[in-house]
């Protein structure tokens, strides 16, 4: 429904109430109007809530003259805004440059004629609403900029954030990020942003960091860094491709969470705390990842058991300490020799278990006779030379889980040990 527009107000001021009646007859139809017959009246009308968007100003007045009405007016900060028009008989120039001087907008002299006095007062009235909208929306913007201004320093406090240009330069970063990062802004601005980066962070995690963010798409991930004093911390990272006004992109712009306690806990459940290889729980989620690649490429992958021969003895004659060394010596041997795509893991006790992903028996049993030479010929502190059994076996498609495969490895092992110890035996049926 569009609605009729709402009249304008126009205070009339003139002690002569004759002098009034003309021009409210004239006013009347297109305007609402108030009336004053002296200054103190005008001025009273004023202080009230709705206030006229124009006064028509008589000059010569008993009491308080239209001069002085005027310059109470622009005096005060509430009515300074409202146009003043002075209509008066009073046309001398000295007269006239006083009104303008007082911060009349327009002059109109007594006798006027009707259609000027209506496009006068609508022409104010025009220039009037719109500098009154314009400096609204100039008020609006700069509480915008103050709130805006306000956010910024929240954001610089407390969100780790941080801005590169094309080429991954830092261009800025926040106060929160300078914090856990242990360098000043000066440090890092003007710096690649490979200078936070982790050493042992893989390559391809940021391969495929740049070919996201590189096709304008967002990217969301773990990130391993490293603060200026060496100590690692993570952090969960959206990184947004940024634009300039044209639509060109100029750089990017990352916020991040620290992640760094929630991802000491999730490694300390994954890890086995002796020997810092993953633990058999870890290796039991593999299993299940890989049981699901397998069927979905419809390819296998091998399990290798294998368990340090007569181990009991070095605890027996050396104590349980030495047998922890082994322990950790073993598994340190055992992760040098694996392949990058293997995973490895203490199963329990002084039994190890590898996971070989796209793997046959054959590959898996070279695999488990390179480990079985190294092992064998390694001089091992106080104890000397120890060796292992292995047995392996490879999931079948047919297995429902990882217990078969396991049970069938655990088999194959138990026939090396039963065959004399230091071999590999591959599950036979
Ligand atoms: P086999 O060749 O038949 O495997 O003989 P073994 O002596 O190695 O086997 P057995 O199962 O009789 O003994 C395994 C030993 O491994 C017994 C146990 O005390 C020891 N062991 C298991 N876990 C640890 C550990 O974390 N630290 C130490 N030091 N010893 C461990
Ligand atoms: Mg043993
Ligand atoms: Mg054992």
């Amino acid at each position: 429904m569009i609605q009729a527009e709402k009249k304008q107000t126009i205070l009339i001021a003139d002690d002569e109430p004759l002098n009034i009646s003309v021009v409210a007859d004239i006013l009347s139809q297109e305007y609402e109007l108030l009336v004053a017959t002296n200054g103190e009246k005008v001025l009273q009308i004023l202080t009230s809530d709705t206030k006229p968007d124009l006064i028509l100003l008589d000059i010569i007045m008993p009491g308080m003259n239209g001069f002085e009405v005027a310059k109470h007016i622009k005096q005060n900060s509430d009515t300074a805004h409202i146009p003043i028009i002075f209509l008066t008989a009073k046309h001398d120039n000295e007269s006239i440059v006083k009104g303008f001087e007082l911060g009349a907008v327009d002059y109109l002299s007594k006798p006027f004629r009707t259609e000027e006095l209506l496009v006068r007062l609508k022409n104010t009235l025009q220039i009037f609403s719109l500098r009154n909208a314009l400096n609204r929306a100039l008020e609006k913007s700069q509480a915008y900029v103050k709130t805006i201004e306000t956010q910024m320093v929240l954001i610089d406090k407390n969100i780790i954030i941080s801005s590169t240009d094309l080429e991954g330069k830092i261009t800025e970063i926040s106060d929160a990020f300078c914090k856990i990062s242990g360098y000043t802004k000066e440090q890092l601005i003007g710096k690649n942003h490979k200078i936070l980066k982790h050493p042992e962070m893989k390559s391809s995690t940021f391969v495929k960091l740049w070919e996201t963010i590189t096709r304008g798409d967002t990217w969301q991930g773990e990130i391993r860094n490293r603060s200026k004093e060496g100590e690692c911390y993570w952090l969960d990272m959206v990184i947004y491709p940024l634009y300039n006004e044209v639509d060109e992109k100029i750089g990017y712009t990352a916020i991040s969470q620290n992640i760094t306690d929630k991802k000491r806990v999730e490694e300390l459940s994954i890890t086995d705390q002796l020997t810092q290889l993953h633990n058999r729980m870890y290796l039991e989620n593999s299993f299940k990842t890989e049981i699901r690649r397998s069927k979905r490429y419809n390819h296998s992958f091998a399990v290798i058991m294998l368990d340090i021969d007569y181990f009991k003895e070095v605890n027996d004659t050396y104590g349980h300490d030495v047998g922890d060394n082994i322990l950790v010596s073993i598994a340190k041997l055992l992760s040098e020799n694996i392949r990058e795509t293997d995973i490895l893991g203490r199963w329990g006790g002084e039994e190890f278990l590898i996971i070989c992903p796209h793997t046959t028996d054959v590959e898996a049993f070279v695999l488990a006779e390179k480990m079985r030479k190294t092992l064998e010929s390694y001089p091992f502190e106080i104890v000397g030379k120890k060796t292992c059994s292995f047995g392996i076996s490879v999931f079948d498609l047919k297995d429902e889980g990882y217990k078969e495969v396991v049970k069938r490895s655990d088999e194959a092992l138990y026939k090396a040990k039963k065959n004399g110890r230091n071999q590999v035996v591959e599950y036979q049926k």
